[in-house]
Formats: C-alpha cells, structure tokens, sequence
C-alpha cells in the first residue's frame, strides 16, 4: 500500500511540473522522441534541422545517461543557445527523463523569454519508463529500426500504445535482416490503432522530407 502512495505521488508531482512546462513552451508545439539506443533519434533530428532550420525555429532538448555528444551534433543545426543536454547521471543515472529536468532544460533554452515553432525532446534510449513519464508534449514519436524485432510492439506496448507518430527506421537494410514490414505493421496497429506510421531511412535526406511534413501538419493542426 505505501508504495503504491508514493509512486501516486511521484506521478502526481511529475504531472503539475509538465503542466507547468506547457506554459514554459510558449506555444511551441512539442514532440517527446523515444526508442531504444541506436534506433536513429539524433540522426533524424540532424538531418530534419539541416533541411528545416530556416522555416522552422527550433529548440532541443536532448537526453542521455552521460556524454554531450548528440547536443554536440545537433548544434550545428540550431541557433545559438537552442539546444541543452541533459545528463540524468547527475541525478543518480535515470533512464527517463521527468518533467523537471523538463522544466530546468526549457528556462536552459530561453523559455519562455525566447519564442520557438518546435520544441523537440530527445528522450532518453529505452522502450519501458519514458512513455509513462509525460512531459508537456503535444505529441510523442516513437522510432523502431529493423535491425530490431518487429515483434517489438507486442513486446513493449506500453510506449507504442501512447504513441501518435511510430517511424520505422533504416529500411535500407531491410534486404540484410529478418523484418518484415508486413508484420511490424500488424503488431503497431494491435496496440494501437490511432498512430500514424511512416518508414523511412533517417540517413537519406529524401526520406526524412515525410518527418518533416508530418511536423508542419501537427503545427498547423496545434495553432489553428
Ligand atoms: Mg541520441
Ligand atoms: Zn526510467
């Protein structure tokens, strides 16, 4: 019993901080990225920011255990002081990120002084916690690469089931791996029916245009 009372609590506490974060954002729409590491998180950003960073201001929020490196990657792509690292080591390893550290990484980027089209959050690499830990987004995407199982959603349905975006990444190797399309396809659509699905090889600048046009859709659809 006690424990169920404190986790209620955490939740609750973590819930008012994301509130708080959607004041924070200004109006931006904001998207929560997840996936295990290595599906392709940082590399579609990269290659979003280098196609839309003209139209579309943006600012990013990244999130790993340790390391700078994806904010490294990323600021090349955004305007000065757009773009802040979370480490969650330094609150005692974490493998989520939680609204607070939601809200130290918004004022981080200026909010809500400053004003953004899009405020993109680059969750932390993991399939379980992130989805039950919102943040004040508009919208949470979730990548699967087919160097993965496409039983992956069946197997982890709690992040798929709150997802409004699933992307398959990296067809390209689909010749090299045992996927199928097909059956990745089934399996999103039995957890949930709702999401919109797009694959695409986040490397190939051409691929990445659909991910784009689905974010100007969903600000057109949040502004309006
Ligand atoms: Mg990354
Ligand atoms: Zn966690």
């Amino acid at each position: 019993m006690a424990e169920v009372k404190v986790f209620k609590s955490i939740m609750e506490r973590n819930d008012t901080a994301a509130m708080k974060n959607r004041k924070l954002m200004n109006g931006a729409l904001c998207l929560n990225i997840m996936s295990s590491p290595g599906a392709g998180k940082t590399t579609l950003l990269e290659k979003m920011l280098m196609a839309a960073r003209k139209k579309i201001k943006t600012a990013v929020i990244e999130g790993d255990v340790a390391t700078s490196n994806d904010a490294e990657r990323i600021k090349k792509y955004t305007a000065p002081g757009a773009v802040y690292q979370i480490k969650t080591e330094n609150f005692g390893g974490g493998c989520h990120l939680d609204a607070k550290m939601i809200t130290n990484a918004l004022r981080k980027v200026g909010l809500p002084r400053k004003k953004y089209d899009l405020i993109i959050i680059e969750n932390i690499g993991n399939l379980i916690c992130p989805a039950g830990f919102f943040l004040g987004e508009d919208k949470k995407v979730v990548i699967i690469s087919v160097t993965e199982g496409d039983d992956k959603p069946l197997k982890y349905p709690g992040m798929f089931r709150e997802a409004d975006l699933v992307i398959i990444n990296k067809v390209d190797l689909l010749k090299h791996v045992k996927f199928s399309m097909r059956k990745v396809k089934e399996n999103i659509k039995k957890i949930n029916s709702r999401t919109d699905v797009l694959s695409l090889t986040a490397t190939r600048m051409q691929d990445v245009k659909q991910f784009t046009a689905w974010v100007e859709k969903q600000r057109q659809n949040t502004a309006g």
